[in-house]
């Protein structure tokens, strides 16, 4: 028997493999797994090439455990080594400048792994001695078997072993005895070894039998050597994707459509990607894409490798270029991946665009279940954004769907303002907004429905590339003001009979911590409204996009600024100037007689002060003058109040109002319910 010590630097390699390595653990089974699998692809080839005349059609690799032993032994058909090649591929690991690196990355234990192809050596995270009894194939091979308890010390001998091939037994330690439990054994196949292209065979098939699970003769092969991505799409059908998908994910729900991904050059990159159903939030993506690198399960957290959107896709990702054994920082950096980033996300937009001119109907079909992850794609990729144009789609109050350009063909004659800016107009609520949506259709005019999360930060995109075109709410104003075609001949009141009628319908809004009512009057003619509640388009983005973002700016905490629009030229809204003027004539005159004297009396004095230095004017005359301006500010106080009590009586004013809360689904609890009442009333 020959002794010996493993390459000096182990030394500090051992105890970081054990101690530092904790986090993941699990991946020693799928290094030694994947080497039997590469060793067994060797001598595939070597047979292919007359190399080696042995039978290697029926070659497997074997993961058996053995609870009484403590033995997890992974057995390969494959080419063996010699004593030599021991010595070469397990005792020294040639690595320069190891210490530093290992200091660097000694938490992520993939990045040591894969820098040192320490595939073999992860074993000994789990395992206190670690046999190697390999039998090469060439001619006249002996059997070794090497031994190694974890410290650098060896043991290397000669053995007997039948069939060519290598057996890897691995002597869990105490402190890692989960990995004897069957399950746990099962699980880590299932994750990383899925899809491993030599069969991998894990104890016999179980069935139920008698209420019971009893073993089968059958060998239970955990892997599906051909996954459907390393096949040809002429080959594949589209219930073969589908049965894939559900292969990857046995919960997920249908997914909308796929992508086969299949790039040699410049970089080597096989896949599938399956489009989800994404409602209207993001929700937490449980089907997150897997990465394999020649079949062998990598990662699911691909972040840094496709862009950020495209992480809400589902399917998987295979490159052999892709550096996978190092850290995320460095990932990102990586060229390659930058390249395959953006191949991706081309590809990605290149075949919905095909989706899209092939059958338009089912695109529109599903577009409300893909629109979010497109609209975030064009949110957060400038090129993906630009691809996107051509496929976006628009749909409207009638559930007709267009395309940017086809849309804007649609409304551009009839929605052009008189600055030349095209207005598109939309809902966000078609349910809230009702009332308003069809004032604008009733007008000739088309409404867009933009109801999901993304879309007020796409509006805000949109009109930054298109400075021509605005989008507004159906409910940001009365629909005359929508689109200002000309200037208006409507008729107006002056300031004094603003001043007069507004303290009237002032007093009637709601009182409410969230809203901030200002009346407004304007001619919506005969027929229009009698009374109509708009929020401003701009507040109310300012507002959405505060709450979006947590809400702690201005315009978070300010209470929204809602207008009270009062159609002046409604025949009710005149029964209730006239009740007005009717009821508080007399006063109204008395109050306007004594403001107009007082305001007289103030401006006479203040003329007299023209022109002269504080000191000269008169004690007399200042005091006079202060005491008439509290004067005129309590006469027109009282007049206020006179008009606010009018307004608060009139029981059609408030009628109104709540019809125009109504209108907006802001009428609720107790006002509904007077409301209601008074509606009865007033039928009576
Ligand atoms: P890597 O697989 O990254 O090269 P490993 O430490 O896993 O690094 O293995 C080192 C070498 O040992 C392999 O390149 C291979 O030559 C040899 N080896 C490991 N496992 C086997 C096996 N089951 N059969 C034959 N050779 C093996």
């Amino acid at each position: 028997m020959q002794k010996g010590k493993i390459g000096v630097t182990t030394e500090n390699l051992f105890p970081i493999i054990k101690k530092f390595l904790y986090s993941d653990h699990d991946i020693f089974l799928r290094e030694i797994v994947s080497n039997a699998v590469d060793a067994t692809q060797k001598l595939k080839t070597l047979a292919s090439k007359g190399e080696y005349k042995g039978d290697v059609s029926n070659a497997k690799v074997r993961v058996s455990l053995d609870e009484k032993a403590k033995t997890i032994t992974v057995s390969d058909n494959g080419i063996g080594m010699t004593a030599e090649e021991i010595d070469k591929y397990i005792n020294q690991i040639a690595f320069s400048g190891a210490n530093d690196f290992l200091d660097k990355y000694k938490d992520d234990a993939n990045a040591i792994i894969g820098h040192f192809g320490l595939g073999f050596y992860s074993s000994f995270m789990v395992s206190e001695k670690v046999d190697v009894i390999s039998k090469s194939y060439k001619e006249g091979a002996k059997a070794v078997k090497w031994s190694c308890d974890g410290s650098p010390e060896f043991t290397l001998e000669e053995v007997e072993k039948e069939s060519v091939g290598t057996d890897i037994v691995m002597h869990i330690s105490d402190d890692e005895k989960g990995f004897l439990e069957d399950s746990k054994v099962s699980e880590i196949l299932d994750k990383y070894c899925k899809f491993l292209p030599i069969p991998v065979i894990y104890g016999k098939k179980k069935e139920w039998k008698d209420g019971k699970e009893v073993e089968t003769e059958e060998d239970n092969q955990i892997n599906d050597v051909a996954p459907a991505w390393t096949k040809a799409p002429v080959d594949l059908k589209e219930e073969d994707y589908k049965n894939f998908y559900h292969q990857l994910y046995p919960m997920g729900e249908e997914p909308l459509f796929h992508i086969h991904l299949n790039v040699d050059y410049p970089f080597n990159l096989t896949g599938i990607l399956y489009f989800p159903k994404i409602k209207n939030n993001f929700e937490i993506q449980k089907n997150k894409i897997q990465l394999y690198s020649n079949q062998v399960f990598v990662t699911d957290s691909v972040e840094g490798i496709v862009p950020e959107f495209l992480t809400m896709l589902h399917g998987v990702i295979d490159s052999p270029d892709i550096p996978l054994n190092v850290s995320r920082s460095y990932l990102q950096s990586d060229s390659n991946v930058k390249k395959i980033s953006s191949h991706i996300n081309k590809k990605v937009a290149d075949r919905l665009h095909d989706i899209f001119k092939e059958n338009r109907d089912d695109f529109e079909k599903k577009w409300d279940d893909l629109k979010i992850f497109i609209e975030y794609g064009m949110l957060t990729e400038e090129k993906f954004y630009d691809r996107a144009m051509k496929f976006f789609m628009m749909k409207n109050t009638e559930n007709k769907y267009f395309t940017w350009e086809e849309y804007e063909q649609l409304v551009k004659e009839n929605q052009t303002d008189k600055d030349k800016n095209t207005i598109y107009l939309y809902t966000t609520n078609l349910e809230e907004q009702f009332t308003f949506v069809e004032e604008a259709k009733n007008k000739g005019y088309d409404v867009l429905i933009l109801d999901d999360v993304l879309a007020p930060h796409l509006i805000n995109k949109l009109e930054q590339k298109y400075s021509d075109k605005r989008f507004v709410r159906v409910d940001s104003d009365v629909v005359e003001n929508l689109i200002k075609k000309e200037e208006s001949s409507k008729k107006e009141l002056s300031f004094e009979e603003k001043e007069e009628l507004s303290p009237v319908f002032q007093a009637i809004c709601p009182v409410d911590k969230e809203f901030n009512f200002l009346v407004d009057f304007q001619d919506l003619g005969e027929s229009g409204a009698p009374m109509v509640i708009t929020r401003s388009e701009f507040m109310r983005r300012m507002k959405d996009m505060s709450q979006a973002q947590g809400g702690m700016n201005m315009y978070g905490d300010l209470p929204e600024s809602l207008n009270l629009v009062v159609n002046i030229e409604h025949p009710l809204v005149k029964k209730i100037v006239a009740a007005k003027d009717k009821r508080l004539a007399k006063q109204l005159e008395k109050f306007a007689a004594e403001i107009t004297s007082k305001k007289a009396e103030i401006s006479e004095l203040e003329k007299a002060k023209e022109g002269k230095k504080e000191e000269e004017v008169p004690q007399a005359d200042k005091e006079k003058l202060e005491s008439l301006k509290s004067e005129l500010a309590k006469v027109e106080e009282a007049k206020r109040s006179k008009l606010s009590d009018f307004g608060k009586k009139n029981k059609l004013a408030k009628q109104l109002v709540d019809l125009a809360l109504l209108a907006n689904g802001m009428l609720k609890g107790a006002d509904l319910d007077r409301f209601v009442k008074r509606s009865v009333e007033l039928i009576k």
